[in-house]
Protein backbone atom coordinates (compact mmCIF):
# COMPACT_ATOMS: atom_id res chain seq x y z
CA UNK A 1 0.00 0.00 0.00
CA UNK A 2 1.18 3.51 -0.88
CA UNK A 3 1.27 6.52 1.65
CA UNK A 4 -0.78 8.95 0.98
CA UNK A 5 0.52 12.59 1.49
CA UNK A 6 -1.18 15.51 2.42
CA UNK A 7 1.11 18.33 1.54
CA UNK A 8 4.69 19.04 -0.13
CA UNK A 9 6.70 18.37 3.17
CA UNK A 10 5.42 14.36 3.47
CA UNK A 11 5.79 13.90 -0.19
CA UNK A 12 9.08 13.41 0.13
CA UNK A 13 8.91 10.23 1.84
CA UNK A 14 6.41 8.38 -0.42
CA UNK A 15 6.87 4.45 1.09
CA UNK A 16 5.45 1.28 1.47
CA UNK A 17 3.20 1.32 4.68
CA UNK A 18 3.12 -2.08 6.18
CA UNK A 19 5.59 -3.92 4.07
CA UNK A 20 8.33 -5.14 5.92
CA UNK A 21 11.45 -6.00 4.69
CA UNK A 22 13.51 -9.14 6.06
CA UNK A 23 17.14 -7.95 6.86
CA UNK A 24 20.17 -9.20 8.81
CA UNK A 25 22.82 -8.07 11.07
CA UNK A 26 25.85 -7.74 9.22
CA UNK A 27 28.17 -6.26 12.05
CA UNK A 28 28.61 -4.93 15.51
CA UNK A 29 30.28 -2.93 18.06
CA UNK A 30 29.76 -2.60 21.66
CA UNK A 31 31.34 -0.03 23.79
CA UNK A 32 30.45 2.26 26.65
CA UNK A 33 26.94 1.11 26.96
CA UNK A 34 26.15 1.64 23.01
CA UNK A 35 25.93 -0.83 20.35
CA UNK A 36 27.09 0.35 16.70
CA UNK A 37 25.24 -2.07 14.45
CA UNK A 38 25.12 -2.65 10.60
CA UNK A 39 21.96 -4.65 9.01
CA UNK A 40 21.52 -5.35 5.49
CA UNK A 41 18.29 -5.09 4.01
CA UNK A 42 16.59 -5.81 0.62
CA UNK A 43 13.82 -3.84 -0.97
CA UNK A 44 13.83 -0.68 1.30
CA UNK A 45 14.04 2.86 -0.31
CA UNK A 46 17.46 4.56 1.62
CA UNK A 47 16.30 6.61 4.74
CA UNK A 48 17.07 10.20 4.24
CA UNK A 49 18.91 12.22 7.29
CA UNK A 50 16.32 12.58 10.35
CA UNK A 51 14.31 9.74 9.36
CA UNK A 52 13.71 6.57 11.16
CA UNK A 53 13.05 3.24 10.53
CA UNK A 54 10.71 -0.15 13.03
CA UNK A 55 13.21 -2.56 14.14
CA UNK A 56 12.34 -5.99 15.50
CA UNK A 57 13.65 -9.56 15.95
CA UNK A 58 12.03 -12.33 13.95
CA UNK A 59 12.14 -14.30 16.84
CA UNK A 60 11.80 -12.09 19.82
CA UNK A 61 9.11 -9.91 21.30
CA UNK A 62 6.17 -8.77 18.73
CA UNK A 63 6.44 -4.97 19.02
CA UNK A 64 9.03 -3.28 17.31
CA UNK A 65 11.09 -0.02 18.53
CA UNK A 66 11.51 3.62 16.51
CA UNK A 67 15.66 3.55 15.16
CA UNK A 68 16.81 6.98 13.92
CA UNK A 69 19.55 5.91 11.14
CA UNK A 70 22.92 6.68 11.49
CA UNK A 71 24.29 6.02 8.13
CA UNK A 72 22.55 4.84 5.30
CA UNK A 73 23.23 3.16 1.51
CA UNK A 74 21.44 1.16 -0.85
CA UNK A 75 20.95 -2.17 0.89
CA UNK A 76 22.55 -1.16 4.44
CA UNK A 77 21.50 0.72 7.80
CA UNK A 78 23.82 1.28 10.22
CA UNK A 79 22.77 2.52 14.30
CA UNK A 80 23.53 3.51 17.39
CA UNK A 81 21.37 1.94 20.20
CA UNK A 82 21.63 2.74 23.63
CA UNK A 83 21.88 -0.52 25.53
CA UNK A 84 18.94 0.43 27.73
CA UNK A 85 16.07 -1.60 27.05
CA UNK A 86 14.66 -4.90 25.88
CA UNK A 87 14.93 -4.70 22.20
CA UNK A 88 18.51 -2.81 21.83
CA UNK A 89 20.36 -5.67 24.72
CA UNK A 90 18.63 -8.08 22.08
CA UNK A 91 20.32 -6.75 19.49
CA UNK A 92 23.61 -5.95 21.36
CA UNK A 93 23.52 -9.67 22.26
CA UNK A 94 22.22 -11.47 18.87
CA UNK A 95 24.47 -13.64 16.79
CA UNK A 96 25.53 -11.93 13.77
CA UNK A 97 23.59 -13.08 11.01
CA UNK A 98 20.55 -12.71 12.92
CA UNK A 99 17.32 -11.79 11.16
CA UNK A 100 15.81 -8.65 11.78
CA UNK A 101 12.30 -7.22 10.65
CA UNK A 102 13.02 -3.68 8.93
CA UNK A 103 10.10 -1.56 8.08
CA UNK A 104 10.21 1.91 6.83
CA UNK A 105 11.79 4.93 6.73
CA UNK A 106 9.20 6.82 8.06
CA UNK A 107 9.23 10.77 9.37
CA UNK A 108 9.72 13.65 7.94
CA UNK A 109 13.67 14.02 6.43
CA UNK A 110 14.75 17.16 8.67
CA UNK A 111 16.20 18.72 5.61
CA UNK A 112 12.35 19.14 4.66
CA UNK A 113 11.49 20.98 7.96
CA UNK A 114 13.93 23.54 8.44
CA UNK A 115 14.82 26.82 6.58
CA UNK A 116 17.39 26.86 4.40
CA UNK A 117 18.29 30.35 4.84
CA UNK A 118 21.25 29.25 7.60
CA UNK A 119 23.55 27.24 8.70
CA UNK A 120 23.15 25.41 11.55
CA UNK A 121 25.16 24.04 14.62
CA UNK A 122 23.95 19.94 15.32
CA UNK A 123 23.89 19.26 19.35
CA UNK A 124 23.46 15.92 19.87
CA UNK A 125 23.79 13.51 23.12
CA UNK A 126 23.90 9.90 23.52
CA UNK A 127 22.22 8.00 20.74
CA UNK A 128 20.43 11.54 19.54
CA UNK A 129 24.22 11.81 17.56
CA UNK A 130 23.25 9.26 14.97
CA UNK A 131 20.70 11.34 12.81
CA UNK A 132 22.97 14.56 13.17
CA UNK A 133 25.80 12.64 12.14
CA UNK A 134 23.69 11.19 8.97
CA UNK A 135 22.51 14.71 8.53
CA UNK A 136 25.76 16.05 8.53
CA UNK A 137 27.51 13.64 5.81
CA UNK A 138 24.67 14.57 3.61
CA UNK A 139 24.40 18.75 3.91
CA UNK A 140 27.73 19.86 4.42
CA UNK A 141 26.68 23.55 2.88
CA UNK A 142 23.76 23.12 6.58
CA UNK A 143 26.08 22.16 9.02
CA UNK A 144 28.09 25.08 10.74
CA UNK A 145 29.65 22.60 13.54
CA UNK A 146 28.71 19.75 15.81
CA UNK A 147 28.51 19.83 19.43
CA UNK A 148 27.86 15.91 20.42
CA UNK A 149 28.64 15.06 23.84
CA UNK A 150 28.16 11.22 25.53
CA UNK A 151 29.25 9.84 28.90
CA UNK A 152 31.78 7.19 28.76
CA UNK A 153 35.45 7.80 26.93
CA UNK A 154 34.96 4.27 25.37
CA UNK A 155 31.81 5.68 23.31
CA UNK A 156 34.89 7.53 20.82
CA UNK A 157 35.87 3.94 19.61
CA UNK A 158 32.05 3.90 18.11
CA UNK A 159 32.27 7.13 16.77
CA UNK A 160 35.64 8.18 14.89
CA UNK A 161 34.29 9.85 12.40
CA UNK A 162 33.41 12.45 14.58
CA UNK A 163 34.93 14.35 17.88
CA UNK A 164 32.70 14.01 21.47
CA UNK A 165 32.94 15.56 24.01
CA UNK A 166 33.07 13.27 27.16
CA UNK A 167 31.93 14.63 30.04
CA UNK A 168 33.70 13.27 32.78
CA UNK A 169 37.60 13.81 30.52
CA UNK A 170 36.35 17.29 29.43
CA UNK A 171 34.35 18.34 31.53
CA UNK A 172 31.65 19.75 28.97
CA UNK A 173 28.70 18.20 27.44
CA UNK A 174 26.91 18.96 24.39
CA UNK A 175 25.19 21.95 25.68
CA UNK A 176 28.59 23.01 26.63
CA UNK A 177 30.13 22.86 23.65
CA UNK A 178 26.85 24.54 21.96
CA UNK A 179 27.35 27.35 23.64
CA UNK A 180 30.72 28.09 22.70
CA UNK A 181 29.91 27.22 18.83
CA UNK A 182 26.69 28.97 18.28
CA UNK A 183 26.30 32.59 17.42
CA UNK A 184 23.32 35.10 16.18
CA UNK A 185 22.09 34.14 13.11
CA UNK A 186 22.82 30.34 13.44
CA UNK A 187 19.87 27.80 13.43
CA UNK A 188 19.95 24.86 16.09
CA UNK A 189 19.16 21.56 15.49
CA UNK A 190 19.37 19.04 18.57
CA UNK A 191 18.60 15.56 19.58
CA UNK A 192 19.16 13.79 22.69
CA UNK A 193 17.58 13.00 25.92
CA UNK A 194 15.12 14.83 27.06
CA UNK A 195 16.83 16.99 30.28
CA UNK A 196 19.44 18.29 27.20
CA UNK A 197 16.41 19.14 25.22
CA UNK A 198 14.73 21.11 27.52
CA UNK A 199 17.81 23.05 28.51
CA UNK A 200 18.04 24.29 24.76
CA UNK A 201 14.48 24.80 24.96
CA UNK A 202 15.32 26.95 27.90
CA UNK A 203 18.21 28.69 26.40
CA UNK A 204 17.37 29.21 22.59
CA UNK A 205 13.32 28.39 22.02
CA UNK A 206 13.40 32.26 20.97
CA UNK A 207 15.85 32.12 18.59
CA UNK A 208 14.94 32.22 14.88
CA UNK A 209 15.72 28.01 13.35
CA UNK A 210 16.17 26.29 16.79
CA UNK A 211 14.68 22.78 16.06
CA UNK A 212 14.54 19.60 18.07
CA UNK A 213 14.02 15.76 17.39
CA UNK A 214 11.94 14.25 19.84
CA UNK A 215 11.16 10.83 20.77
CA UNK A 216 8.06 9.54 22.49
CA UNK A 217 6.54 5.23 21.86
CA UNK A 218 5.90 5.17 18.14
CA UNK A 219 3.12 2.58 17.27
CA UNK A 220 2.42 2.67 13.33
CA UNK A 221 5.26 4.74 12.65
CA UNK A 222 3.28 6.06 9.65
CA UNK A 223 0.19 8.06 11.87
CA UNK A 224 -2.63 6.06 11.70
CA UNK A 225 -2.31 4.78 15.21
CA UNK A 226 -2.05 8.52 16.71
CA UNK A 227 -0.34 6.83 19.97
CA UNK A 228 2.28 9.05 19.43
CA UNK A 229 1.01 12.23 18.98
CA UNK A 230 1.92 15.24 21.22
CA UNK A 231 0.45 19.09 21.85
CA UNK A 232 1.94 21.80 19.31
CA UNK A 233 0.83 25.46 19.33
CA UNK A 234 -0.12 24.03 15.77
CA UNK A 235 -2.34 21.55 17.69
CA UNK A 236 -1.79 18.00 18.19
CA UNK A 237 0.80 16.85 15.65
CA UNK A 238 2.24 13.25 15.04
CA UNK A 239 5.99 12.66 16.33
CA UNK A 240 6.15 9.48 13.46
CA UNK A 241 4.61 11.75 10.71
CA UNK A 242 4.60 15.27 11.47
CA UNK A 243 8.18 15.11 13.22
CA UNK A 244 10.09 13.70 14.45
CA UNK A 245 11.71 17.52 14.18
CA UNK A 246 9.56 19.96 15.83
CA UNK A 247 10.29 23.96 15.86
CA UNK A 248 11.47 24.52 19.21
CA UNK A 249 8.71 27.32 19.62
CA UNK A 250 6.16 24.95 18.19
CA UNK A 251 6.80 22.83 21.17
CA UNK A 252 6.45 25.41 24.57
CA UNK A 253 5.95 22.56 27.03
CA UNK A 254 9.42 21.05 26.78
CA UNK A 255 10.30 24.30 28.45
C1 LIG B 1 12.16 8.80 16.08
C2 LIG B 1 12.90 7.99 17.12
C3 LIG B 1 14.22 7.65 16.91
C4 LIG B 1 14.91 6.89 17.88
N1 LIG B 1 16.22 6.58 17.64
C5 LIG B 1 16.91 5.85 18.54
C6 LIG B 1 18.28 5.52 18.30
O1 LIG B 1 18.85 5.88 17.27
N2 LIG B 1 18.93 4.80 19.24
C7 LIG B 1 18.32 4.39 20.40
O2 LIG B 1 18.98 3.72 21.22
N3 LIG B 1 17.02 4.69 20.67
C8 LIG B 1 16.30 5.40 19.76
N4 LIG B 1 14.99 5.71 19.99
C9 LIG B 1 14.38 5.27 21.26
C10 LIG B 1 13.85 3.85 21.17
O3 LIG B 1 12.94 3.68 20.11
C11 LIG B 1 13.08 3.53 22.46
O4 LIG B 1 13.88 3.79 23.60
C12 LIG B 1 12.60 2.09 22.49
O5 LIG B 1 11.68 1.94 23.57
C13 LIG B 1 13.75 1.11 22.66
O6 LIG B 1 13.22 -0.19 22.71
P1 LIG B 1 13.82 -1.27 23.71
O7 LIG B 1 12.98 -2.51 23.54
O8 LIG B 1 15.29 -1.39 23.52
O9 LIG B 1 13.63 -0.60 25.10
P2 LIG B 1 12.33 -0.72 26.08
O10 LIG B 1 12.28 -2.10 26.66
O11 LIG B 1 11.18 -0.19 25.35
O12 LIG B 1 12.83 0.27 27.22
C14 LIG B 1 12.98 1.66 26.99
C15 LIG B 1 13.22 2.33 28.32
O13 LIG B 1 12.14 2.07 29.21
C16 LIG B 1 12.63 1.41 30.38
N5 LIG B 1 11.68 0.38 30.74
C17 LIG B 1 11.31 -0.70 30.02
N6 LIG B 1 10.41 -1.43 30.69
C18 LIG B 1 10.22 -0.79 31.86
C19 LIG B 1 9.40 -1.02 32.99
N7 LIG B 1 8.61 -2.09 33.07
N8 LIG B 1 9.43 -0.14 34.01
C20 LIG B 1 10.22 0.95 33.95
N9 LIG B 1 11.02 1.24 32.92
C21 LIG B 1 11.00 0.38 31.90
C22 LIG B 1 13.95 0.81 29.97
O14 LIG B 1 14.81 0.64 31.09
C23 LIG B 1 14.46 1.85 29.04
O15 LIG B 1 15.00 2.94 29.75
C24 LIG B 1 14.27 6.46 19.06
C25 LIG B 1 12.92 6.81 19.26
C26 LIG B 1 12.26 7.56 18.31
C27 LIG B 1 10.83 7.93 18.55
Amino acid sequence: MKRTSSNASTAAHEGPLFSASSGHLKSRTVAGGYARITIEVDRLSTPEPGQFVLLRLREGPALPRAFSVLAAELGRLEFLLKLDGTLREALARAAIGTEVVVRGPYGTPYESRIGRDRRYVLAGGGSGIAPLLHFAAAHPELTEAVAFGVRGRAVRDLLPETALAVEEEDGETATDRLRKRWKRGLGILACGPEPMLRGIAERYAGEPGTYVSLETRIGCGFGACQGCSIETRSGMLRVCRDGPLFACSEVPWLR
